[in-house]
């Protein structure tokens, strides 16, 4: 189920995601989340009002948390699959000529736009021995599980779609990462490509 509201974090700068990171890290996450807010003026610059603003950023707080413990194990893994979502293509619309894939309910890219964010990250994904997948939803998560076995799988979509991948992935006994969306609404979605890199 997708947020009630739409947010773009995508112009801010590192290091307001270094600070979501080193909260993380920190247990007195309710006093440094309020901080955070005051300071990159998180409410200014995306609308937000201050209840989904606390919101957001405990939900980022939370996956980084959550990334910072299963990194270990996600380090052993020798199998792994890397999940995009549909909605941060370029087209969503038939000028993106990725390919349906029926057997596992998600789409291939056919690499048709060098400015693709999602053709980007297929091709650095791909490099470092990842299998890749542009899932239209998180219904096709346990059908390729099922399906292929992976031991890893690095996941980038927006806050809700990854809470209810990471409990799928957790039910079977899979390692993960998450990158999640640093701008949502369904369309023309962002997420940081450095980020991803580092995940991978
Ligand atoms: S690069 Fe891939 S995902 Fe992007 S529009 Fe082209 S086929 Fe679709
Ligand atoms: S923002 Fe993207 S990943 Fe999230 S629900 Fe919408 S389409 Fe799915």
């Amino acid at each position: 189920m997708p947020y009630e509201f739409t947010f773009d974090l995508s112009k801010f700068p590192r290091f307001f995601f270094a600070e979501i990171t080193k909260a993380g890290y920190q247990k007195k996450v309710g006093i440094r989340l309020q901080e955070i807010i005051r300071r990159f003026r998180i409410q200014e610059a995306t609308g937000l009002n201050l209840s989904d603003a606390v919101m957001l950023l405990q939900d980022l707080i939370d996956m980084q948390a959550e990334n910072l413990l299963e990194r270990k194990r996600f380090d052993k893994t020798k199998t792994r699959a890397l999940f995009l979502p549909h909605c941060s293509r370029k087209y969503m619309d038939g000028h993106c000529k990725a390919s349906f894939e029926t057997s596992t309910s998600s789409f291939r890219c056919a690499h048709c736009s060098g400015d693709c964010p999602v053709g980007r990250a297929v091709a650095l994904a791909e490099k470092k021995g990842y299998d890749v997948y542009i899932l239209p939803g998180g219904s096709c998560i346990t059908k390729i599980l099922k399906a292929k076995g992976y031991e890893g799988i690095v996941g980038v979509a927006c806050c809700d779609e990854i809470k209810t991948g990471v409990e799928i992935l957790k039910l079977m006994g899979v390692s993960y990462q998450t990158v999640p969306l640093v701008r949502n609404g369904c369309a023309n979605t962002s997420f940081n490509f450095e980020t991803l890199r580092q995940t991978l």
